[in-house]
């Protein structure tokens, strides 16, 4: 058996496609394009790139969005300030802050300072908690893009047994409880399960969410299984690759992502669909708002 490659650089296609019309409604709807802000401290060079991909798909769709680069010397109260200011910028619907930030930046104080209305990355713990309880709210980018190949690709989750390789915040736990809202029977495993294959091979569907080069063999994989590549990896030699070695599985997994080409692509363009959404959201709002000022 040959998998079938889960294309996420054509669904990310697709995905533009769709919201190049959303924002042009939203435009027709409020006269201005919905605002992004990416807030980076200096320092981790790998971020750097992130940010360029980002505002590169935001001018793509049509998302006005910027980067606020802020030295590595910034403070905490400085980044805190900063946020403040952008929490209450009328013209600024979305806010991602780079990770990882210089170790004397504090993550969670940035989770917690975000408004709740503009964390399109869904860090901040009221995201992860509506998450939890099944309540609307912002996705973390990455769970929702391996959630869009599995949905896109048709791929059944009801009554179906998952496993999820990893559990950080960003990826594994989000995506374990936004799989068993559609009716997936999930397992979680990690660095401490004894025995992993003997539940990998269990998988209908199998996500690798570990950040280990080409760790999940073909061994581990049921035949015709779907298998989700999270992992990137750059080598020392040059190149990229995920946690799936690729070239074994695909001849077990009934269907795969590649990596470079599979959940990458597909996690900056959620992000930006997500920003659309709370644009769409605090239009919304500042319409009720206007209506219950015109009523009092
Ligand atoms: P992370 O925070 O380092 O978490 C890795 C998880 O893998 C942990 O839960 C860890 O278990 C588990 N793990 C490590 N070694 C293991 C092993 N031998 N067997 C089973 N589980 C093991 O990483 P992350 O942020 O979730 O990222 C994971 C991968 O996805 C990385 O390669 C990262 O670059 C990639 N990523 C890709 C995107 C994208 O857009 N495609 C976005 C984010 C991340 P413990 O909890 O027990 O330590």
């Amino acid at each position: 058996m040959t998998a079938t490659i889960l294309d996420g650089r054509a669904m990310g296609a697709e995905i533009r496609t769709e919201l190049r019309a959303e924002i042009a409604r939203y435009v027709h709807a409020c006269g201005r394009a919905p605002g992004l802000v990416i807030v980076r401290v200096e320092g981790d060079a790998a971020s750097g790139v992130y940010s360029k991909a980002i505002l590169r798909i935001a001018g793509d769709i049509g998302v006005q969005a910027r980067l606020e680069l802020l030295p590595g010397t910034t403070t905490e109260e400085q980044l805190r300030a900063t946020l403040r200011t952008l929490n209450s910028d009328e013209t600024v619907q979305g806010i991602i802050v780079q990770m990882p930030l210089p170790a004397h930046l504090s993550q969670q104080m940035v989770a917690e300072t975000i408004a709740v209305e503009k964390d399109i990355d869904g860090i901040s713990p009221q995201s992860s908690g509506n998450l939890f309880l099944g309540l609307p709210g912002f996705l973390p980018s990455t769970a929702a893009a391996v959630m869009e190949i599995l949905e896109r690709s048709g791929t059944p989750l009801e009554g179906g047994r998952v496993i999820v390789l990893g559990r950080s915040n960003v990826v594994g736990k989000p995506l374990a409880m936004m799989l068993l809202q559609k009716n997936a029977t999930v397992t979680i495993c990690h660095s401490r399960t004894a025995n992993l294959a003997s539940f990998t091979r269990q998988a209908d569907v199998l996500v690798a969410a570990v950040g280990r080069p080409n760790m999940v063999s073909a061994e581990m994989v049921r035949p015709g299984a779907t298998v989700i590549d999270v992992g990137i990896n750059a080598l020392s030699t040059g190149g990229i690759v995920g946690d799936v070695d690729f070239a074994a599985v695909r001849e077990v997994a009934g269907a795969l992502t590649p990596t470079p080409g599979g959940v990458g692509p597909l996690t900056n363009v959620l992000l930006l669909k997500q920003c659309v959404r709370a644009a769409w959201q605090q239009l919304g709002e500042q319409v009720t708002q206007g209506k219950e000022a015109f009523q009092a």
